[in-house]
Order: C-alpha cells, then structure tokens, then sequence
C-alpha cells in the first residue's frame, strides 16, 4: 500500500489521506505521525471502504512522518469503535481516542525518571519547602506530579532536588508484573457456585460470543464464580477485562483477587500516575497483562489478546457516560465481546431491566444464584411511616429506627443508615431574609459541608467557606440548614449516642485508597459502631457485625420522577439492604418512607424481587420506554443564554415528522445552567423498530452553529437533568 487512509486526532478534520513513503510498512490499525500544515498529527491507519472522504489527488498527497512502534490497533476494536461511534452519534476520532493511553506511552518504553525524598534532613526548611516534606512521605512520581499532591510549584520541588532532599530514581516503563496464578487458591464452592463457575469456563474455552446475566442475591459469592472464568483465561493465557463501576470499589476487589491469585490485577484508571499509565497500556498491548481492571475508560484499550469481560455491579448508572462520547460501558462491553467473539458476564443483584429483557428473551443466559454463600439469611426488611412514627422535630431518625439502633449498640453489633446526600445540608438559607445559597456556574443550591466549612456544588465543583453573616443582609448568625444530607444525620446520631464510633462514608470522606483500607479495617475491628454513608456503601463491603440497616429517606429517590427512579431506588434499597446479616448473626432493615404503599418500597418490604420487575415492566411498557421504545436526547448549551435558546429553537424548528416518533421541546434543561453554560433540551421517543440514529444524523447534518455552540446527542439516556 503507497496510500493510506487515517483516521486522525483533530478536532475539525477526521479522515486525511497520505502518501506511505518507502520503506515503511503500515497497515491497518498502525499508529502514525503525519504532517498537517506546520504542524504533526497522530492518526490511525484504517481501511478506505470503511472511512469514507474525500479522495485527494495522487500528486497532492504528503508523506507520512513516522510509524510508531506500537502493535496496530486490532480489527476487533477498529470494528468496536466504528460501531460505537455509528450507535452512539459520536465522532469516530473521539471514540478513537479511548483506546490510546498517552502520546508517551506510544513513544515506547524505555526508563523514565521520577523522584522521591532522599530522607536527608535539613537543618532550616523554608515553609513551602517544609509543607512539601510532609506531604511526599511514601510517594514516587514525576515532578509535576509530586508539585500537584504537595501543592507547591514545580520550582520549588527543582530546588529541593538541587538541594539533595529529593532523589531522582530510574523506573523502568517496561518491567513486567507478575504472574497471577490460576491455581494459588482455589475456594470450595457451594453447587449453586460450582453450576456457574463451570458455565463461566466451559464458555471461556470455547471462545466463542456468549453473554451471561449472573443475577445473583447480594452475598451469594458472584465473585468467586466468575474468578473461576478468570482462572481458565489465565490458564489460556488469555487476557480478561474487569469494569467495576467506581474506583471505591477497587480495594475490596484488589485484595480478594490476590488472595484468590496470588498477585494484584493491574489497575487502569483516570488517577494513575504518568508512569504508571504508560507501564499499564503498553503491557495491556503487548499481551503481558493479564487481568485488567479499570473504570469504564479500560473498555476500548488495545488488549492484545482478550478471553473474557466481567462488568460487575452492573446495573450500576455509573457506567454510563454523560459527557463527551456518551455511552453505556456496560452495553459496549456485550458488543465488544462480540467482536472479539468472547463470553461477558454481567453480574449483579439487582440487574437493570433492560438486562432481565434480555436474558428473557434467550440473548443472554441466565445463571442464578439465589442464596447467599455459607448459609447466611437475607435480612428481613420492614418499613416505618413516618407520616405516624414521625421522628422529633427537626430530626430525621424515626424513634423505632433509633430503638434498632440503641439494642445493636447494647449487643456490641454494627448499624448502617444510608442516606444517598453527601454533606450537611442540600440548602443554606437567611433566617432573616430568606436569602438562599447558589452555584453561580450552574442552577443548584450550594450543599453546606461541616466538616470542613465549606458551602459547595456537586455539579461543578465550586466551593467558598460559610461566611459569618449573610450576604444579603448582613446579619450575623442567621443562616439555617435545610434537610439532611449523612453529616447531619451523623451529628443526630452522636447526640443521641453520645459514646457511639461513627464513621461518615463518602466520596468526600473516602477519597484515596488508604482512606478506604482505613475505614475497611476500622469496620471490620469493630472500632466503628454506626457507618453514615451514601451509595458509596452500598456495594462490596462485608461487614459481618453489621445487623442493622437504616434507610433513612426511601422516598428521596422516588421525588426525581425521572422514568428510571423507581428502578434506581429498588436498587439502591436492595444494594444497601443486603449489606445487613452477612455473618453469623441475621440482618434487619428499616425503611423510613412516606408513601409505604408506594410499589417499590412494598415489592421491597415483601422481599418480592418479581412483583417489583413485574410492575416495573408494565409501567416501561406503558410508557414506551427502554427496553419497549427507544429515547434519546439532545443537549444544546452555550455560554450565552441567547444563543443557546436560538440553536435549541432552530433545532426544535428543523425537526423531521416521522411516524412512531415523538419529539418533545425544546425546552430549558432541569439544570438550565451548569458549568457556567446555559442547557436546551429535547426528548425524542421511537418505536424499537426505528432507526433513530439516522434521523437524528440527518436532522442535525443539515443545521449549522456557532462554535460556541455544544450539541450533543445522548442515546439511551440515563440522565435527563
Ligand atoms: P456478592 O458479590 O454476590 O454479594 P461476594 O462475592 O461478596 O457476594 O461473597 C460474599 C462473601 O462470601 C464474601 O466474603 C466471600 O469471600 C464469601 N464467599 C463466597 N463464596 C465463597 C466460597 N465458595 N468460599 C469461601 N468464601 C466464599
Ligand atoms: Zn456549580
């Protein structure tokens, strides 16, 4: 081939034809350099008939620069990122660009030098320099790096390496991990467990497509079944690929994978450090990975030579992706084991609808596991009105609620509430003037959060400390809180049980690995008595001591009224639920609601996990959603509110009429501002049968913006603020 086509990594132009000078041989799913203009592009070499562009003369083309000295990307991905770009409404260069770790990474390997303190001990410190001391105790990493974790200026860290308190250390990018082993200790399964491990390697040696919902009660060892699947990759030598839905997750995960294989997984996701993240893409490349486990990010690596995916939790929203390429990890995952023609194992206890359709209708198999491991009772489950069990006034905890816990704390158990808020309070206002607290980058309230007094934004991020007085009228002392979040609930929970260890869990608390392995220790010595946490509890942790758990607000969820709250709210319920009884000793829940009648919370009280599908689907049904109908959205924002609401209008103003399809808005967005960009958006409903991807490129292919302008397209949206 003299000519190739690429695909390259810009954010205009997609597709450029080049000359292949002598010598070189590419072809496709090489990497490349090619010039553009002055200046150098990365792109992938791809076949012509499937990257359509324009042909440009013979005479015009420019040679390529450089083939880089990485294996090509593999036709399996290039058809996965060809599917995912057409399904999703994406640019095919930003799917693309998911599966390329980092320009360095692609360089090669070689060594590269990263510092850590040399443990000299210097008479006089300047401050900066002293703060920097004390925050770089056990790290290695590159400068910038380090200047990020101490918060210093890379100049000062220079200085301190001239000065001999930091060292230089020569990492290799290349040296190997060590070897899993399939065999290092293999558990006795239950027959339950054995029936599924044995379907799990059966499928893994046959190499063949073979998706599988593992739909199993919380506590029942779903783990221990598909490590098994794990094994026989190993065994194969054959790569596997884990997706845990959030990196909290992770640590539980690390430490039974070793003990079952003897050495950690190798980890890949947005946090790791440079060095690490060349380390970890050029062994996943090269085959020398063996299991992999990351966030959703890790689905579109190059591995070379992949055997099996897990996606577990996989209900979970998390692994859907809501801004640039928007897509669903989990749904990418069954195609890409497609491509690959590999088994993938969804596990879960409380699988979302669209997958139960699915295993219904023969695509998946289904295995079950409908005990829990070991002979442990699932909890019984009951809930408290609080329209009649009302708690004090100001307080959220019911004094039933409050009984559980007072007997758990007499016999030394553990209690868990959940409360899905982080911080102290949702809303901040003025006594006096009833001025309430805003994000002034997006239309939310600003969350107060004791512990470190700070008033801040869960959507983007912004933070200034809670003032003495109000802003608006200036008196002192005046702001009330309003509503709970876990703080909160945390001091209630202290005031009452004064001598009670309570531990606050979530993603502000448990930010870094050693926070997670503190709190996982702390819980399992019994050095806690009372966990407060949010969603972030309610998966993966087994704590055999905890007997009781306490919903605090089964209804929050409910209040959205988005199509999917009631599905979400089961699942969190049922997740957090079966963190109770896990040992010895049999579990309760308490379920504090308004509407106990509600269909969710009785399907949950009655322990009725088919009631709740049953009524669910009739619900979906009605209403022509997923998996019965198809939705999608766009999403128009811009920083200027005017020309936001104009491009939504022209939009709304080119739609097509096509039948069995139903266009609504465009309308302001729930979160009309966010990050400081004003939101229109519209919600197209189709028949299955439509093909709402090519109306959608074809209504919006004709319409020309600004670039100020955002339109995104959000097929199977999760998300509809
Ligand atoms: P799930 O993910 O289904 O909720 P887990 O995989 O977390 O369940 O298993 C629950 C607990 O039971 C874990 O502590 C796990 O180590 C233990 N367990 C499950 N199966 C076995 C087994 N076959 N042998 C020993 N321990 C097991
Ligand atoms: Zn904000």
């Amino acid at each position: 081939m003299n000519r190739a086509r690429l695909l390259v990594f810009n954010p205009v132009l997609s597709v450029l034809d080049y000359r292949v000078p002598d010598g070189m041989a590419v072809e496709p799913g090489s990497v490349v350099i090619a010039p553009l203009g002055p200046r150098q592009l990365l792109g992938i070499v791809w076949e012509p008939e499937r990257l359509p562009g324009d042909a440009v003369p013979e005479a015009k083309l420019r040679p390529l620069l450089e083939l880089l000295p990485v294996p090509p990307l593999p036709a399996p991905l290039r058809r996965l990122i060809e599917w995912t770009a057409d399904y999703y409404v994406a640019p095919m260069n930003a799917v693309a660009r998911m599966a390329i770790g980092s320009m360095a990474a692609l360089r090669g390997g070689g060594t590269t030098t990263e510092y850590r303190l040399s443990g000299l001990e210097p008479k006089r410190l300047t401050p900066q320099r002293a703060a920097a001391m004390d925050a770089l105790h056990g790290e290695q990493a590159s400068i910038r790096e380090l200047a990020e974790y101490a918060s210093v200026s890379d100049g000062v860290l220079r200085g301190m390496v001239s000065a001999g308190l930091l060292e230089p250390v020569t990492v290799d990018l290349d040296r190997p991990y060590p070897r899993a082993r399939a065999e290092h200790h293999q558990p006795e399964l239950s027959e339950d467990q054995q029936r599924a491990a044995t379907r799990f390697v059966e499928a893994v040696a046959a190499r063949t497509f073979q998706p599988f919902l593992l739909d199993g009660v919380t506590g029942s060892g779903k783990t221990e079944c598909y490590f098994e699947g794990i094994a026989e990759a190993l065994r194969l030598d054959r790569q596997v690929l884990v997706l845990l839905p959030e990196i909290a997750l992770t640590e539980n995960f690390l430490r039974r994978f070793e003990a079952r294989f003897g050495v950690p997984p190798v980890l890949w996701h947005s946090s790791l450090k440079a060095s690490e993240r060349r380390r970890a893409w050029r062994s996943i490349v090269s085959g020398q990975a063996q299991v992999v486990v990351g966030a959703r990010s890790a689905l579109f690596l190059p591995y070379r030579n992949l055997g099996l995916i897990v996606v577990d939790e996989a209900h979970e929203i998390s692994f859907k992706q809501d801004d640039g390429v928007r897509y669903n990890a989990r749904d990418v995952a069954v195609i890409r084991a497609k491509f690959e023609s590999i088994p993938v194992i969804l596990a879960s206890a409380t699988p979302a609808l669209e997958s139960m359709q699915l295993a219904e209708a023969g695509v998946y198999e289904k295995i079950e596991l409908p005990a829990r491991f070991g002979g442990a009772e699932l909890p019984s489950i009951t809930t408290v009105d609080l329209r009649t069990e009302q708690p004090a006034r100001g307080k959220w905890l019911s004094p039933r609620l409050v009984a559980e816990m007072q007997e758990r704390l007499e016999r030394g158990e553990q209690s868990l509430l959940f409360l899905n808020r982080r911080g102290y309070a949702p809303l901040t206002l003025c006594r006096h003037c009833g001025y309430r607290f805003q994000c002034p980058n997006c239309s939310a309230w600003l969350v107060e959060h004791r512990f470190t007094r700070r008033l801040a934004c869960h959507h983007c991020g912004h933070q200034t400390a809670t003032p003495e007085e109000c802003p608006e009228c200036h008196t002192p002392d005046c702001l009330v809180a309003c509503g709970p979040g876990v703080e909160r609930i945390a001091d209630e929970v202290t005031e009452l049980f004064p001598e009670a260890r309570v531990a606050v869990v979530t993603s502000d608390t448990l930010n870094s690995p050693e926070k997670i392995n503190a709190f996982v220790a702390a819980a399992e010595e019994k050095l806690i008595d009372v966990i407060v946490g949010t969603q972030l509890v309610t998966k993966g942790y087994h704590f055999p001591d905890l007997t009781l758990v306490g919903v605090v607000d089964a209804d929050m969820g409910l209040e959205g009224g988005d199509l999917r709250a009631g599905e979400r709210t089961y699942q969190q319920i049922a997740q957090v639920a079966g963190r109770a009884g896990r040992g010895e000793k049999p579990g309760e829940v308490l379920i504090q609601t308004r509407h106990p009648e509600a269909a969710v919370i009785a399907a949950l009280a009655k322990g009725d996990r088919d009631a709740f599908y049953s009524a669910e689907t009739e619900a979906r049904r009605d209403a022509g959603a997923p998996p019965f109908g198809r939705w999608a959205a766009i999403i128009v924002s811009s920083e200027d509110e005017a020309e936001a609401r104009d491009a939504a209008r022209a939009i709304g103003g080119a739609r097509p009429t096509v039948q069995d399809v139903l266009i609504l808005g465009p309308a302001p967005a729930p979160l009309s501002l966010l990050r400081g960009r004003y939101r229109y958006r519209l919600l197209i409903n189709a028949r299955r049968s439509v093909q709402l991807q090519d109306i959608i490129r074809e209504w919006l292919g004709q319409l020309n913006f600004p670039q100020s302008v955002r339109v995104g397209v959000d097929i199977d949206p999760y998300s509809f603020v």
